[in-house]
C-alpha cells in the first residue's frame, strides 16, 4: 500500500473553465489549491475552434488560447498546477483520501470537481474498429488529415454544426448525417451550416456501419429512417459529434448522480451531499453546458470551499478554546 504523500487543503479535479475559475478564486483566497489536470489539460475546449460567446472577448478567441489564459491566471495567483489523473477516491472519511495516476495517494480537506464531460461515440463496433483509423471524435484535432477528401459528420447539435463548418474549409465536401428531420443546434450555427456550400445535410439519417478495407474508412452506411432505405456513401473519414458524457465514473457510489452520471448539487449552491465536497462545470451540469456556466459555478464551488474550510477552522478554534478554558 502507498504512503499518503501530503495533505491538500484544496483539491481541484480537472483543468477547464470550471476548474480554471475555482482554482483563480480559491488560490486569491489563500486556500492553497491544488490542481490535477487529467488527461486534457484545458478541458474540451482545448479541442473547439473558435469561441464567440464569452464575455470579454469581443474579437472571439480560439478555445485553446482562452483556456491559455485562464491557466496564466491560476498561475499568477499560486495554483498549483499538476499533470496528473485522479483514479480513485475514497470518500469514506475526512480528510479524503485520493489516489493520482494509480499509486500516489493524498489528503484533501475539500475537493472540487471539475471533471467536465467527453465526447459519445454511436456504439458501433466498426466505429470502434476504425477509431484512429479514418473515424474521429474531434474535427479540430484531425481535420488536417482529411485535405481535400468527403468526410461524413454524424450529429446536429452545436458541436456538429461547428465541426462540420470547420471541416468544409478542409475538405472537398461533409456530409452532415442528421436523425430527425430538424437540427438541435442553435439559429446562427443553423444558418451557416446550411449556406456552406460544400455540406451537404441528410436529414432522417442514421448511421448503421462504418465500411473499410481493414486499414481505413473507405465509406459509411446509412439509412434513411422514413423510407428504409440504406445506402454507402464513399467517404474516407467519419467524424462523430452526438454530445456529451460526463467524466464522473470515479465518484459512482459516492455521490449522488442523476442516469447519465451528472454529479447532483444542492440548487442554488455547488456543495454535493458530502461537507466539503464540491461539483462544478459540465460534471454537474445537463443543461446549460457553457463555457461561461461553467466558469460562473466555478467560482461557487471556490467560495463554497472557502466557507466550508473557514467554518472548520472556527470549529477547531472555538474547541480548543473551550479544552483551555
Ligand atoms: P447536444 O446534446 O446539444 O447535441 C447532440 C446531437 O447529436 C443532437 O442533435 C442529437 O440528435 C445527436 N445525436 C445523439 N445521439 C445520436 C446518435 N446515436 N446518432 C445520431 N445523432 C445523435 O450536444 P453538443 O455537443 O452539440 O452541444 C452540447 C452543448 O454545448 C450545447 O448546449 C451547445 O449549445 C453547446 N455548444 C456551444 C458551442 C458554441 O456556442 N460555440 C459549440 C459547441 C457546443 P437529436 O437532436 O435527434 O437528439
Amino acid at each position: 500500500m502507498q504512503a499518503i504523500i501530503e495533505q491538500i487543503k484544496c483539491l481541484i479535479i480537472g483543468s477547464g473553465p470550471a476548474g480554471y475559475t475555482a482554482a483563480i478564486y480559491a488560490a486569491r483566497a489563500a486556500l492553497q489549491p491544488v490542481m490535477y489536470t487529467g488527461m486534457t489539460p484545458g478541458g474540451q475546449l482545448t479541442q473547439t475552434t473558435e469561441v464567440e460567446n464569452f464575455p470579454g472577448y469581443p474579437d472571439g478567441i480560439t478555445g485553446p488560447e482562452m483556456m491559455e489564459d485562464f491557466r496564466k491566471q491560476a498561475l499568477r495567483f499560486g495554483t498549483d498546477i499538476r499533470f496528473g489523473h485522479v483514479s480513485d477516491v475514497d470518500l469514506g472519511s475526512y480528510p479524503y483520501e485520493v489516489t493520482i495516476d494509480g499509486d500516489k495517494k493524498l489528503l484533501a480537506e475539500s475537493i472540487i470537481i471539475s471533471t467536465g464531460a467527453s465526447a459519445k461515440w454511436l456504439g458501433l463496433e466498426s466505429e470502434a474498429r476504425y477509431n484512429g483509423f479514418g473515424v474521429s471524435g474531434c474535427a479540430v484535432c484531425d481535420g488536417f488529415f482529411f485535405k481535400g477528401q468527403d468526410v461524413a459528420l454524424v450529429g446536429a447539435g452545436d458541436t456538429a454544426a461547428e465541426e462540420a463548418t470547420y471541416l468544409s474549409k478542409l475538405v472537398n465536401k461533409v456530409y452532415m448525417l442528421v436523425r430527425r428531420d430538424e437540427f438541435r443546434a442553435s439559429k446562427p450555427m443553423i444558418e451557416r451550416v446550411l449556406n456552406t456550400p460544400n455540406i451537404e445535410v441528410m436529414y432522417n439519417t442514421e448511421t448503421l456501419e462504418v465500411l473499410g478495407d481493414g486499414l481505413n474508412v473507405t465509406g459509411v452506411r446509412v439509412i434513411d429512417n422514413k423510407t428504409g432505405k440504406e445506402m454507402d456513401i464513399p467517404v474516407t473519414g467519419l467524424f462523430v459529434a452526438i454530445g456529451h458524457q460526463p467524466n464522473t465514473g470515479i465518484f459512482k457510489g459516492a455521490l449522488e448522480m442523476d442516469e447519465t452520471g451528472y454529479i447532483k448539487t444542492v440548487p442554488g449552491s455547488t456543495a454535493t451531499a458530502l461537507d466539503g465536497v464540491f461539483c462544478c462545470g459540465d460534471a454537474q451540469d445537463p443543461k446549460y453546458r457553457q463555457a461561461i456556466t461553467a466558469a460562473g459555478t466555478g467560482c461557487m464551488a471556490a467560495l463554497d470551499a472557502e466557507r466550508f474550510l473557514a467554518s472548520r477552522e472556527n470549529q477547531f478554534a472555538h474547541l480548543a478554546t473551550a479544552l483551555t478554558a
